[in-house]
């Protein structure tokens, strides 16, 4: 009675074991499946390999937090990515998109990180993450006050080009400057300016986006229906977004901030009315 329990107890440890094995073994072979479908899916030339972050690779978690700015998901109980691509060439994004298809893994895009619920690095499913931080470059015409910005570049370096070329320029977005032009610009962009020029969207002319098929597409070849939808609908639902052209707005060489706190009962109103109305036209 009592060996046959053992023999039990001990067939019972053997099928576990072998299952474990066996899982981690399809586990490894499917991971090593994406790796080799994002080798053959991108340039020899740009090697997709050297951009490629695993929990193996000793910058992974550096690599991982720099861009999590929200620091609830940064727990040892965060769901991890299994793979962080930081793409520096375009056919880095669409071996990207292309194998997280074939291989049915989620891809989360990341620009700035400023999600507030994490969602370009946090999954409750296999995921991996599309880092944008390489696509950050600004080029700025002052001739015909416009900008080409990539998805990556924050807000912050957005205001500092446009002042390095000009103090008669400007762009309405957000306050803050780490947020990232990706996700900004995909959801709307509210900032300081926006009682006289409205959102960020409502100043943005062109974008260049990779499809769900990897196609490059700018504003004339997506149709104003994927257009619209970026600019405001968040972009992530229709593909990788490479950058957003916007306009450039027409602000004052000198601009004062200040805070005064006062009720209506204190003559709120009158001080309003004191201001020049250049001021009260910003303010
Ligand atoms: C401290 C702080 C201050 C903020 N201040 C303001 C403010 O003043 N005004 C305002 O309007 N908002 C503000 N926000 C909100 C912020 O604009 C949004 O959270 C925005 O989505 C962040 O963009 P991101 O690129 O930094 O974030 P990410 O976390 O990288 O991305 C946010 C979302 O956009 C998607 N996404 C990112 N890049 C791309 C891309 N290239 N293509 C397609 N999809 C992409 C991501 O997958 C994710 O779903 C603030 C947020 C924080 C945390």
């Amino acid at each position: 009675m009592k060996s046959s329990r053992f023999f039990a107890i001990l067939i019972s440890f053997f099928l576990t074991l072998l299952l474990s094995v066996s899982w981690a073994t399809a586990k490894n072979s499917s991971h090593e499946a994406f790796l080799e479908c994002l080798e053959s899916h991108s340039e020899t030339s740009n090697p997709i390999s050297a951009v490629l972050y695993t929990p193996a690779n000793s910058s992974y978690s550096a690599v991982l937090q720099s861009y999590i700015r929200n620091l609830r998901f940064n727990e040892s109980v965060t769901p991890k990515p299994q793979l962080i691509l930081t793409a520096l060439h375009l056919s880095h994004i669409q071996a990207a998109i292309i194998c997280a298809k074939i291989h049915g893994l989620q891809m989360k895009i990341r620009s700035g990180g400023h999600d507030y619920e994490g969602a370009s690095y946090v999954s409750d499913v296999p995921f991996f993450i599309l880092d944008m931080f390489n696509f950050r470059s600004i080029n700025i015409s002052i001739e015909n006050e416009t900008a080409w910005v990539q998805a990556g570049a924050t807000l912050g370096e957005v205001y500092y080009r446009i002042a390095e070329k000009s103090n008669v320029h400007g762009f309405p977005a957000g306050v803050c400057p780490t947020v990232g032009v990706g996700g900004h610009f995909g959801g709307g962009g509210y900032g300081n300016m926006m009682r006289k020029y409205g959102l960020s969207v409502d100043n943005i002319i062109d974008a260049q986006i990779i499809d769900v098929y990897g196609r490059i597409l700018d504003r004339a070849s997506m149709g104003e229906d994927l257009f619209w939808a970026i600019t405001g609908g968040g972009g992530s639902s229709f593909g990788v977004v490479l950058a957003y052209k916007i306009k450039l707005v027409r602000v004052p060489s000198t601009v004062t901030v200040f805070r005064v706190a006062r009720t209506y009962e204190e003559n709120l109103t009158n001080i309003v009315y004191s201001l020049p109305a250049s001021c009260r036209q910003v303010a």
